[in-house]
């Protein structure tokens, strides 16, 4: 049984990475700030232990969200998402997990780590499974990581999935840094058979710039700006804008955060061709995507 001061070690750790996220969420910089030396005893050591930690014992778990296609409803690829299984604090979601990492300076091998395991992952499906796609999502750090493209493609032939089945996803703050260096990186993987997503598309300031320079095959629409859909007639516009925009540059889109059949129904007539979204599936394990997947081919 763990000290009750262990626990509230813990809890004060989550916090803190919890608040760190609600800062960078709060700044412009869109990047998680980092704890400035001299501010209040910052237990990053513990904290980067505690996940050094969670990461050797394999307490990082990845969950799968269908993605789907509108028009005929199957399920046709899926995105990995990270979970932190932590002892006392039970499922701690992925934005809090960054976070984390980012306090403890530990974002690469987090994010080495995840690739690992989504690989072993996907190359373990059963048969049913293996028409998927598998959409990663790749950080800030690993874009900016020189020699990235190489690491990764071996690390993807090593899996023995296949590269034409992978869609790799890049927010903006992961591209900020230098826009050139992104679209080269980008170029090399889509050239090796990958395929790449702008990410969270919406929720950012200098997005138009991204469509017109980077390799891009999918826009996968923000779920704030999906939910729009729903909204005023002038958030409506928006939407609609975005979906011309993407189609009008060849990007397939997706909506992401769809969660009522009214919010389909409107992006359907917009001509979004993919979503994700709880009105699927919230993120699941394997025996779960199974299951939905089979249900599926039986009607
Ligand atoms: P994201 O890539 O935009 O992922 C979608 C997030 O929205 C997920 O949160 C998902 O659980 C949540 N979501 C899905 N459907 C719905 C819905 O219908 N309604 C609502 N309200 N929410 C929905 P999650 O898993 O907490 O992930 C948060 C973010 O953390 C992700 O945002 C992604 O940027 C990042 N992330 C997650 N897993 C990984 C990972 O393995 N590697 C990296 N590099 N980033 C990850
Ligand atoms: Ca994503
Ligand atoms: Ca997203």
């Amino acid at each position: 049984m763990a000290e009750r001061g262990e626990e509230d070690n813990a809890a004060t750790l989550l916090r803190r990475a919890s608040e760190a996220l609600a800062d960078a969420k709060a700044s412009d910089s869109a990047t998680v700030r980092v704890a400035e030396a001299g501010e209040e005893d910052a237990p990053v050591d513990r904290l980067a232990a505690e996940l050094r930690q969670a990461i050797e014992h394999g307490d990082i778990d990845i969950l799968f969200q269908p993605q789907v296609s509108v028009s005929t409803g199957a399920i046709v690829g899926v995105e990995a998402l990270a979970r932190w299984d932590h002892a006392m604090l039970g499922m701690i979601g992925a934005d809090a997990l960054f976070a984390a990492a980012a306090r403890a300076d530990l974002e690469i091998g987090l994010s080495d780590h995840i690739q690992r395991i989504v690989m072993a992952r996907a190359t373990a499906w059963p048969a049913a499974l293996s028409g998927l796609r598998l959409s990663l999502n790749l950080t800030a750090g690993d874009i900016a990581r020189p020699g990235f493209a190489d690491l990764f493609l071996d690390r993807i032939d090593a899996s023995g999935f296949p590269r034409r089945r992978l869609t790799l996803e890049i927010t903006e703050s992961g591209l900020i840094e230098d826009l050139g260096i992104a679209a080269t990186l980008l170029a090399t993987l889509r050239s090796a058979g990958c395929r790449i997503a702008i990410d969270d598309f919406g929720t950012g300031y200098s997005s138009l710039a991204y469509l017109k320079s980077l390799p891009l095959d999918y826009l996968k629409i923000d779920k704030k700006l999906s939910q729009d859909i729903t909204g005023t007639v002038r958030d409506r516009v928006v939407v609609r804008g975005v979906i011309d925009m993407a189609r009008s540059l060849g990007l397939s889109v997706i909506a992401e955060g769809v969660e009522t059949t009214e919010q389909l129904d409107l992006l359907a007539k917009e001509g979004c061709q993919y979503y994700q979204g709880f009105l699927c599936s919230e993120p699941v394990d394997v025996v779960t995507l199974l299951r939905l997947v089979e249900a599926q081919a039986k009607i």
